[in-house]
């Protein structure tokens, strides 16, 4: 059987670290087994969803390098929860029920006082049918619940291991609402037959729904795919993410700058047992990914240690990976040069016009620079000039340390830090160091 896992997100929304971080591992698991990896678009919630969060959603992922081999968007498959439905209806396993919310909510607080738990009681099971075409006849339309069987049902979890619950503890959940629309649980389950799904793996917000979508896929004659339960990300503070806060979304990680594959290395390492690495192919995280590894505690998100990562991650990249975003003319001894002071590859720009542009240097001591400036090498320049003017500027002023090396860096590039001027100043240039150092 061809593993097949999806990720399905509600379009009503953009994504956030914690979602992607679902779809990154659910990529990761299918390609690992040479599988197949789907997008499904949870849309029967016409009012939220927007062709626009689901565009946003596909840009994100592709962005992050995550391809997708199917996708599928819910709003277009309702004739299969129809039939779904019918089928249910017809085997005794979906009932009409006519409590308005106020009802259900006055039966809750009854039951809670009288210490029972929660769940619904199925009195829509006892009516009479005069007593429905009464209530029909007040213009109530039923919502239709799913009867559990009310039995002790198990799965493996792949995360959280060993996991069951009876269904006698549970309500009935709701599959459709009285206006006809589906609520996710029937839809979800018949996509993942229709798609063979081998795999859920989803957040842990979802453990709930197992036991009553475990029911479904049997009720409906098919074989339960195995289940994977992951911890949910939290922000630093440990408080859970939003989407439709727009917190931590993709998009604005990479407005700032933020490499998508040192996203993947944190995702794909955070809340596992594996030691967080930087990691440029995509294909070696793959080769490194094991389910098996997610651990069980709550994984949090931290931005500075991505940028951490992302910086770690820049330093290592080579030349022909980036050469399309660096200015024209950088050519692979200026990436050289620069690549280890990044934290992001904007900052590359800054160090461009220093080398074959202009500068304001910043003369701290005009006799000092002079005198440098005299003792300048002629070209041709290597990374040894550096150490052997600098030498020589010492012998000649006796100058040593920071007195010697910070006025030359403020001169030669007019800032206080930066790149290793032994590799800059060839760059750099006779011609340019000369006009730098006279002020
Ligand atoms: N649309 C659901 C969600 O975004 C999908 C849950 C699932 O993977 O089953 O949470």
């Amino acid at each position: 059987m061809t593993i097949t896992v999806r990720f399905a997100p509600s379009p009503t929304g953009l994504i956030h670290v914690g979602n992607a971080r679902v779809a990154l591992i659910n990529f990761l698991f299918a390609r690992k087994g040479s599988g197949r990896f789907m997008l499904r678009l949870d849309d029967t919630d016409l009012e939220r969803s927007k062709p626009e969060y689901a565009e946003a959603i596909r840009r994100d992922l592709a962005w992050m390098g995550i391809r997708w081999d199917i996708e599928a968007a819910q709003s277009q498959r309702l004739d299969h929860y129809h039939a779904a439905a019918e089928r249910l209806k017809a085997s005794g396993r979906l009932y009409p029920c006519w409590e308005t919310p106020e009802e259900l909510e006055f039966k809750r607080k009854r039951r809670l006082a009288r210490h029972l738990p929660p769940v619904y009681d199925r009195a829509a099971l006892a009516l009479t049918e005069a007593e429905i075409t009464a209530l029909e006849a007040e213009g109530r339309r039923p919502h239709w619940r799913f009867k559990l069987d009310h039995l002790e049902t198990r799965w493996d979890d792949l995360v959280r291991g060993e996991c069951h619950a009876n269904g006698a503890t549970l309500s009935d959940p709701v599959l459709i609402r009285a206006d006809g629309s589906y609520l996710y649980t029937l839809p979800s389950v018949v996509d993942d037959i229709d798609f063979a799904i081998t795999h859920v793996i989803r957040g842990e917000d979802h453990v709930t729904n197992t036991v009553p979508q475990i029911q479904l896929f049997e009720a409906l004659g098919a074989a339960p795919p195995g289940f994977a339960h992951l911890p949910l990300l939290t922000d630093a503070a440990g408080a859970g993410l939003s989407k439709r806060l727009g917190s931590l979304s993709i998009g604005e990680l990479e407005a700032d700058g933020i490499e998508p594959m040192a996203l993947a290395s944190l995702l794909a390492k955070l809340g596992t047992s594996d030691a967080i690495d930087v990691c440029s192919e995509m294909e070696r995280l793959i080769a490194e990914f094991d389910l098996g590894h997610v651990s069980r505690a709550t994984p949090k998100f931290d931005p500075a240690e991505l940028g951490h990562v992302n910086a770690r991650l820049l330093h290592g990249l080579a030349w022909e990976t980036v050469k399309d975003r660096l200015p024209e003319g950088a050519g692979e001894a200026f990436w050289h040069a620069v690549r280890g002071n990044l934290t992001r590859l904007s900052d590359a720009l800054h160090w461009w016009p220093v080398v074959a542009g202009t500068v304001s240097p910043v003369i701290e001591d005009a006799a000092f620079t002079a005198q440098a400036l005299d003792l300048l090498p002629f070209e041709p320049w290597d990374e040894t000039t550096w150490s052997a003017w600098t030498e020589r500027v010492k012998q000649a002023t006796g100058r040593k340390g920071r007195m010697l090396f910070h006025p030359l860096r403020l001169a030669l590039t007019g800032r206080e830090n930066g790149p290793d001027l032994k590799s800059l100043l060839p760059l750099i240039g006779r011609d340019r160091a000369l006009e730098r150092l006279r002020g």
